[in-house]
């Protein structure tokens, strides 16, 4: 297995986020496989937040010589946000009164040397899928964990997989002691549930499923 640049893979664990190494390892790993098995296609990250996750999917993306569209409006999900779980005050954007983690997200992909592979997109993801139109080799959803968010960003992106490539999915907690439930509802198991994807790796709640028609 070919490893993400360590100096990089360093980086991304100092980058504020919430993918955990094995997990990042295995997008990783995921993400190469996806590559070689549809390759030219881009790829597309729905939720990069800092650019944690962003930096494991950029490294195996310039591996197979295509690019990451990194899709966030960079406001934050709804469990981001001041007085829930996972708020962080220094991404605030005082003037504005709302999260901004788009600085940050810039000084990763830049401090790690990947400016030339991310594409960022700053926008809705659903806005954004309803204008795309390429077949994508590698979609990552780790966007909005609400069941609406969720079920969007499924209708929106898992159309655009291409045959043969992957549709990984993050945070899926089959069991609710263990997590929200939207993406294993509105993502995981319509997406086997199509009969277009099968399920090929876990890691942690991360779920790897390939595009089979
Ligand atoms: N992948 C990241 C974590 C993503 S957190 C990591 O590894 O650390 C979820 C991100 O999804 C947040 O940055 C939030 O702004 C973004 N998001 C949530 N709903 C969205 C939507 N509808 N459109 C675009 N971005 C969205
Ligand atoms: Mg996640």
């Amino acid at each position: 297995m070919t490893l993400t640049d360590p100096a990089r893979r360093e980086l991304a664990l100092a980058t504020k986020g919430f993918m955990p190494p094995d997990e990042g390892d295995a997008l990783h790993a995921a993400a190469l496989a996806a590559g070689a098995a549809v390759p030219g296609a881009p790829w597309v990250e729905v939720g990069s937040y800092c650019g944690r996750s962003t930096i494991w999917l950029a490294d195996a993306a310039e591996r197979c010589g295509t690019v990451l569209l990194a899709v966030d409006h960079h406001r934050g999900s709804e469990e981001n946000q001041a007085g829930w779980e996972h708020h962080d005050t220094d991404v605030v954007d005082a003037r504005v009164g709302k999260m901004d983690t788009l600085p940050f997200f810039r000084a990763a992909i830049h401090d790690a040397a990947l400016e030339a592979t991310v594409i960022a997109v700053v926008g809705r993801s659903p806005d954004v899928a309803r204008v795309w139109s390429t077949p994508l080799a590698f979609v990552f959803i780790d966007g909005g964990h609400g069941d609406e968010p969720a079920r969007l960003d499924y209708a929106g992106w898992s159309p655009h997989v291409a045959v043969g490539g992957t549709l990984a999915i993050h945070d899926v907690f089959p069991d609710p002691a263990d997590g929200g439930r939207p993406p294993y509802e509105q993502i995981y198991l319509p997406a086997l549930a199509s009969g277009r994807f099968e399920q090929v790796a876990e890691t942690g709640s991360l779920r790897v499923l390939a595009r089979t028609r």
